[in-house]
């Protein structure tokens, strides 16, 4: 049994490739090559100079003993808040690009929420010298100037999505237009777990490195490479994906994944997509997503922007269905306060996103001698106003 991808994309019954046929040969010259192209030495070379020169890889691994001793167990943060940019979002950026130019492409287009994985496309674009275009809804680009402007400032440019509810779903249309329309020499960088085969495998390789290094850091400090629990927050699933890759066929890790209950799971404004979604199509693969009775993708909310999807990715959807892991939902409230006990135990300023993992310890409880890893996704910075705002600072 594994939960890894199997050669179409699928996850047991999720993942696939749904795509209009316009899209098909792009997707496809992907597929075709994406594996063989990831294992060549000089790809892999410059990826691994890469995340270590430009990144800061790799990240540490840190035990946080105030963390610990309140909540009676071992816990390490795999501090991916360290990473360039502020996120590990950036792992698979730099992939991407080097993916991107590998198959010829000159021309790069990404779709973009809050704004953090526009940020992270935009970079690796400065980086590499090659044109960036982001598709942000309207609204959302209303929302999230601060980062509208870092993409600016790298050179990138910000294409308002004027249509529907003018959020990430209808950024995402726009690109996928783009992309028909660009086939020869365009690469589309989706930023999480999901999308057609083979971004989903494809991400997950790319953000692998985090429970890569895990094992030898763990080997270092505890004498084994595996934990006894990875613990990740899930939007779209892909620092999730990146903690548990190396342990998902390992019966004795437990897998533990967070999901934002907004006001509630019950309380119609939550993003808690596994307790709340049923199977359907979203983003060209088949997964578990919020929606009406007759099949309308519903808005997610979260107080995280990064949370605020209405789906999950086809290898958590899986991880959900066949109980290999524990799903827990969080709501704004508990998130919040957890990233400030983070802040004044440990000094850590969480991204909202890593709040809600961390806030799993005040009710699920560990063994004293458990070692619990948790994928510190993201630093506080972007959130500060929303810190500001929640605390009254
Ligand atoms: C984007 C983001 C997430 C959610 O995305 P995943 O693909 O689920 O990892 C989580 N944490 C931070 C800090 C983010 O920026």
């Amino acid at each position: 049994m594994t939960y890894q991808a199997d050669e179409k994309g699928y996850y047991g019954e999720f993942g696939g490739a749904y795509i209009p046929e316009m899209l098909y040969p792009n997707v496809e010259e992907l597929k075709q090559q994406y594996i063989q192209i990831m294992q060549e030495e000089s790809f892999q070379k410059e990826f691994k100079d890469l995340l270590k020169d430009y990144v800061g890889r790799p990240t540490p691994l840190y035990f946080a003993s105030r963390l610990s001793e309140k909540y009676n167990t071992k816990i390490y943060l795999k501090r991916e808040d360290l990473c360039h940019t502020g996120a590990h979002k950036v792992n698979n950026t730099i992939g991407q690009i080097l993916m991107a130019k590998r198959l010829g492409k000159n021309r790069i287009i990404a779709e973009t929420g809050a704004g953090q994985h526009g940020v992270a496309t935009a970079t690796v674009c400065a980086l590499m010298g090659i044109e960036c275009i982001v598709y942000m809804g309207e609204i959302d680009i209303d929302r999230q100037a601060p980062n509208v402007a870092r993409m600016k400032l790298l050179g990138a440019t910000v294409i308002p999505a004027k249509s529907g509810s003018r959020t990430l779903k209808d950024a995402t249309n726009e690109a996928i237009r783009d992309w028909i329309n660009h086939p020869v020499n365009t690469h589309y960088i989706i930023g999480s777990v999901v999308g057609p085969h083979p971004y989903p495998d494809m991400v997950a390789r790319f953000q692998s490195v985090i429970s890569e290094e895990i094992k030898s850091q763990l080997l270092e400090k505890e004498g084994r490479e595996a934990p006894d629990y990875v613990v990740a927050c899930v939007g779209g699933g892909s620092n999730a994906a990146g903690i548990y890759y190396h342990y998902l066929d390992n019966p004795d890790v437990g897998i533990i994944a967070v999901e934002a209950a907004g006001k509630g799971v019950l309380s119609g404004e939550s993003a808690a997509t596994s307790a709340l979604g049923k199977e359907g199509i979203i983003h060209g693969s088949k997964t578990l997503l919020m929606q009406t009775q007759d099949g309308q993708i519903t808005e997610p909310y979260s107080i995280s922007a990064g949370l605020d999807y209405p789906g999950i990715g086809p290898m958590h959807a899986n991880l959900y269905r066949t109980g290999r892991a524990e799903f827990i939902s969080i709501t704004d409230e508990d998130a919040m306060k957890a990233g400030q006990e983070l802040a004044r135990l440990e000094g850590i300023i969480p991204a909202i996103e890593t709040s809600h993992a961390l806030a799993i310890f005040e009710d699920r409880k560990f063994k004293k001698d458990d070692i619990v890893v948790l994928n510190l996704s993201g630093r506080g910075d972007k959130d500060l106003s929303t810190y500001i705002d929640y605390f009254n600072l």
